[in-house]
C-alpha cells in the first residue's frame, strides 16, 4: 500500500453558504460522537444507517435510512459529501470502495478489510514487525476439524476466536486441551476461526493514532484498559502500571503500523503486555475507539474531531493531555436496580444529577431508548489535577450508581 497519497488534495474547508457535508457510515455512538464534534467545527452531517431512531441519526443534519450496501442511497451519500468514513469496522469494503469512486473516504476499504479479519490483521502485523519491533501472539489458523490435529501443544491453554464479526469479547472461547478446542470449534459452527496461546497478561494498553492524507501523523498517551465481562470497564490515562519505557515502545509501534498500512484517519491499536514487560499486539479498530472517548473531555483535540480533521485533509489537531482521566463506561445494567433469577427487576433511570455534582465529571449519554444489560449506553470521564482524585471521583460514581468498584 502506498505510504503517502498525492499532497496536492485540497483540504475540505467548513463553509455555511453552500453547506460542507461529511457522511458517515453506521449510526450507533461513534457516528454520533463524530457527528457532534464535526458540526462543532461547523460541518453538516450525513449518516448512512438502516436503522431508525438510532444514536447518530439523532443529531444528524441528514439520514439516509438505508442498508449499508444499498448502492442508491450510498451514491446519494457521495453526491452530498465532501469525505466519507466509517464507524464501525464491519461496514462492507466493497460499499467503501463504491463510495471511494465517488467522493474521498477515509479510511480506505483496503485497511478497514485488514481489521475486519484476524488472520489478515496478524499477517499485516507480522509483515510490520521489522519496523514496529512487535509481533501478535502466537496462533494458528483453524478453517476444519482436521486443522486440530496438527496445532501444537504449546498454543495450549489459548483462546478460539472467530475470524470475522467478533466484539467485546463475544465469538470466543477458552480452551485448555485439544478436546475442548474441539468441541469449542463445532459450536462455532463451522466458520474461520484462530486459535491464540493464552498470555500472561500484566495489563492491557491501546493506543490512538491520527494519519493525515500527507503522511504526517500524531499519536495520543497511551491508555491502560480493564475489562469486565469481555467489556471495556475503564481506561485510565495515564495507566498506572504504564513506564514511560513501555509508553514509548508502543506510541513507536502504533506509529509505525498507521504509516505502513498508508492509513488515513483515527486508528485505535490494543496491545498486551506481558508480565515480563514485552508488547504483543493484539488488534486495530480503524476508527475512533471506546478506549479514545478521554480525549474529549481531556485533550486538546478530541478523537472525533481529529477523524473530522484528517478526512477533511486539515492540519491534524494538538494530542496534548491536559488533565489525569479516567473513563467508566456505562452499561444498561445500571438502569437495573437489583439481580434477580427472574429477570424481573425494575428498570429506574440513575441518579445523573449525582453524577454531576461530581468535580470533573463529564456525562456522555447517546440516546439509546432502551437500556439492556450489557448494552453501552455513554460514559463519563473523570478529569482531576491528579489522577488518584480522579480515581476518587471514578469510586464515588460508581457507588452512586451501583457498580461494583475495581
Ligand atoms: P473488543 O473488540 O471488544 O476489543 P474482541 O472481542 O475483539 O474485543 P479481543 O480484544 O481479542 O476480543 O479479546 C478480548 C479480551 O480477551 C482481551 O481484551 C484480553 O483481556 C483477553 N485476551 C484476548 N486474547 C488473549 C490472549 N491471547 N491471551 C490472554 N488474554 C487474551
Ligand atoms: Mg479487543
Amino acid at each position: 500500500m502506498n505510504a503517502k497519497e498525492p499532497a496536492a488534495i485540497a483540504a475540505i474547508i467548513p463553509t455555511t453558504t453552500p453547506s460542507t457535508w461529511l457522511g458517515v457510515m453506521g449510526g450507533g455512538q461513534l457516528g454520533r460522537m463524530f457527528a457532534q464534534a464535526a458540526q462543532a467545527m461547523g460541518y453538516k452531517i450525513a449518516v448512512l444507517e438502516p436503522a431508525q431512531d438510532c444514536p447518530a441519526a439523532q443529531v444528524a443534519d441528514r439520514h439516509f435510512l438505508a442498508d449499508y450496501d444499498d448502492e442508491v442511497a450510498l451514491a446519494e451519500l457521495a453526491t452530498l459529501c465532501a469525505a466519507v468514513t466509517t464507524e464501525f469496522e464491519n461496514v462492507s469494503s466493497h460499499s467503501l470502495a463504491f463510495l471511494a469512486e465517488r467522493t474521498f473516504v477515509a479510511p480506505k476499504a483496503a485497511c478497514v478489510s485488514i481489521a475486519q479479519d484476524r488472520i489478515a490483521e496478524k499477517n499485516f502485523f507480522t509483515d510490520c514487525s521489522p519496523k514496529s519491533k512487535v509481533l501478535p501472539a502466537p496462533h494458528q489458523v483453524i478453517n476444519s476439524a482436521a486443522d486440530i490435529d496438527s496445532v501444537p501443544e504449546n498454543l495450549l491453554p489459548g483462546i478460539l476466536k472467530t475470524v470475522r464479526l467478533g466484539y467485546d469479547g463475544k465469538g470466543q472461547a477458552r480452551v485448555t486441551t485439544l478436546d475442548e478446542l474441539r468441541s469449542a470449534y463445532a459450536d462455532m459452527q463451522g466458520v474461520a476461526c484462530v486459535l491464540e496461546k493464552m498470555l500472561p497478561l500484566a495489563y492491557e494498553v491501546s493506543v490512538l493514532v491520527a494519519r493525515g492524507v500527507d503522511g504526517e501523523a500524531v499519536v495520543y498517551p497511551i491508555a491502560e484498559n480493564v475489562h469486565r465481562d469481555g467489556i471495556l470497564f475503564t481506561t485510565t490515562v495515564p495507566g498506572p502500571n504504564v513506564s514511560d519505557d513501555c509508553a514509548k515502545r508502543a506510541q513507536d509501534a502504533a506509529l509505525s503500523i498507521v504509516g505502513q498500512l498508508g492509513y488515513v484517519g483515527v486508528l485505535c491499536i490494543e496491545f498486551f503486555v506481558l508480565q515480563d514487560g514485552s508488547l504483543v499486539v493484539n488488534e486495530m479498530a480503524p476508527r475512533p475507539h471506546n478506549s479514545g472517548h478521554y480525549t474529549m473531555d481531556a485533550c486538546v483535540t478530541g478523537q472525533f474531531a481529529q477523524q473530522a480533521r484528517a478526512m477533511a485533509r486539515l492540519p491534524l489537531g494538538d494530542v496534548r493531555q491536559h488533565s489525569p482521566a479516567v473513563m467508566l463506561n456505562i452499561l444498561g445494567d445500571v438502569w437495573f436496580d437489583g439481580e434477580t433469577d427472574q429477570g424481573s427487576d425494575q428498570m429506574r433511570e440513575p441518579a445523573w444529577e449525582k453524577i454531576m455534582g461530581l468535580p470533573g465529571a463529564y456525562l456522555h449519554l447517546y440516546g439509546k431508548a432502551e437500556a439492556r444489560r450489557g448494552r453501552k449506553m455513554g460514559h463519563i470521564t473523570f478529569i482531576a489535577p491528579s489522577l488518584a482524585q480522579a480515581q476518587a471521583q471514578m469510586a464515588k460514581a460508581c457507588l452512586l450508581l451501583g457498580i461494583a468498584t475495581p
